[in-house]
């Protein structure tokens, strides 16, 4: 189980306008969360506040219940899933999946290392193509050894910051199919900011809207669609 929930959270830059005016948000386990809005509306703070990476003015970050708002990135168990430009072009399939895990030396065996990404490898259908160097991969399987990666660490929630933003029209569509795809089949709680309705509108269980740090509504894609 893993929900997180933001209650009034505000972020202040100096002493101009909040970027982040009094947001309160929650995201169930398993739920698929968009974050849309135009560009300067607070979004990658908003994100950051989360992961841990920028400082709360004010306000209240829970992480399974329990307030995180001083704990470090590390100690939230959360991913950020990177776009294929955060791959090892050295490393094989194998070695970019295992690579938290091997940061985190001392702690995982060979055995253990190899069982998990075996795992993550079967779930993601990259098992045939753990030899591989990710310049010999499709876009899609790119994304899914980024996925895989996250998945190794076991963190409670992936986080996307625009993740098909560089992407060609055609490559954004078939990327949307594939997260979309990878992340019911996993139910991990999902946390996915852009600023494309498209991807707004098709990707998540729930859209959170946000203009100039304050968010206008949070409702279903259909509630959103139906609305006059
Ligand atoms: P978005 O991700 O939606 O484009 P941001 O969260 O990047 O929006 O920015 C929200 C607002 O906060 C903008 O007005 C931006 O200029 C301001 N801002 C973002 N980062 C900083 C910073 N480090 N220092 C000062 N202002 C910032
Ligand atoms: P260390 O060298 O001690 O691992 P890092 O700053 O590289 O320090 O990262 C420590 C931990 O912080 C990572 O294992 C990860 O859990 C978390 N972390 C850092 N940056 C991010 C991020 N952008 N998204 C999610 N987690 C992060």
């Amino acid at each position: 189980m893993s929900s997180i929930e933001l209650k009034n959270l505000v972020k202040k830059y100096g002493d101009g306008f909040p970027a982040v005016n009094d947001i309160s948000l929650d995201i169930a386990d398993g739920e698929f969360m968009i974050l849309v809005g135009p560009s300067g509306c607070g979004k990658s703070t908003l994100l950051r506040m989360v992961v841990g990476l920028e400082d709360i003015t004010s306000g209240e970050l829970d992480i399974n219940g329990k307030r995180v708002n001083d704990l470090a990135p590390r100690d939230r168990n959360l991913a950020m899933v990177f776009q294929n430009y955060a791959l090892y072009p050295h490393l094989t399939v194998f070695e970019n999946i295992a690579f938290p895990l091997r940061l985190a030396k001392g702690k995982h065996s060979d055995n253990e290392i190899k069982q998990k990404v075996n795992d993550a490898a079967d779930m993601l259908e990259l098992r045939e193509h753990l030899e591989r160097k990710p310049a010999n991969l499709s876009g899609g399987q790119r994304q899914r050894v980024a996925m895989g990666r996250a998945i190794v660490r076991e963190a409670d929630a992936f986080l996307f910051d625009e993740p098909l933003s560089n992407l060609d029209a055609k490559l954004r569509g078939q990327m949307r199919t594939e997260i979309a795809r990878m992340q019911r089949r996993l139910g991990v709680t999902t946390l996915y900011v852009t600023h494309d309705q498209t991807e707004a509108m098709t990707l998540g269980d729930r859209v959170a809207v946000l203009k100039k740090g304050v968010l206008q509504q949070c409702a279903s894609p259909r509630e959103l669609y139906e609305q006059p």
